[in-house]
């Protein structure tokens, strides 16, 4: 079982098995995860925003979104989330995007693109970065607009509050627990979270 603290900035990554839950706890409030999910068995499947949206008809993520992959089975469904709305549009910081929406030196900033790229090359898995699709990005408010506008938010969510999902298949997790520094999805300060498997409720 996994009860850990993934200190402010930093990438975990973890298994967890089918029919566990596995809960993100936001410790200090208004912090950006963002996520991803593969097929432990065969890292090819992994998780598709683009699947779970049409399939959902709606674009936020709360209790009862079934995450899909990208061949279009359930990977994991939400089922416990005090939060209440969870990104996957606004995608993965990084240090082009960073330049691009910022200035030329944030290049330098810790991104969420690096610290995905470095789990990778950690952990015995075989996968580069043409193994990052679209992410989730939990606790993080990005709103959209009735004119279809997007928007980077100050957070929805508080100390304490978590989102359990539980596992529909063995699965891998990756996450780079947001650094980013420049817009308001760490309420300009990352924090720490803490990731547990458990037996569901
Ligand atoms: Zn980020």
């Amino acid at each position: 079982m996994i009860d850990t603290v993934v200190p402010a900035g930093e990438p975990w990554m973890g298994i967890v098995r089918r029919g566990e839950a596995f809960r993100i706890v936001d410790l200090e409030g208004n912090q950006a995860v963002d996520t991803l999910f593969y097929n432990a068995a065969d890292t090819h499947e992994h998780y598709s925003a683009q699947n779970t949206i049409q399939a959902q008809g709606r674009i936020y993520l709360t209790t009862g979104s079934v995450l899909l992959s990208n061949r279009g089975r359930p990977m994991l469904r939400i089922h416990d989330d005090t939060c209440g709305r969870h990104d996957t549009l606004g995608g993965a910081c990084s240090s082009e995007s960073n330049t691009v929406r910022y200035a030329l030196e944030k290049r330098h900033m810790h991104s969420c693109r690096d610290s995905f790229l470095l789990a990778l090359a950690k952990h015995e898995h075989g996968m580069t970065k043409r193994d990052l699709p679209s992410n989730i990005n939990f606790f993080m408010n990005v709103p959209v607009t009735p004119e279809g506008g997007l928007r980077f938010a100050d957070g929805i969510s508080a100390a304490g509050r978590h989102v359990e999902l539980l596992a529909l298949m063995d699965t891998l997790v990756l996450i780079s627990n947001c650094p980013q520094l420049n817009n308001p999805c760490n309420a300009y300060n990352p924090t720490p979270i803490r990731v547990i498997t458990r037996e569901p409720a």
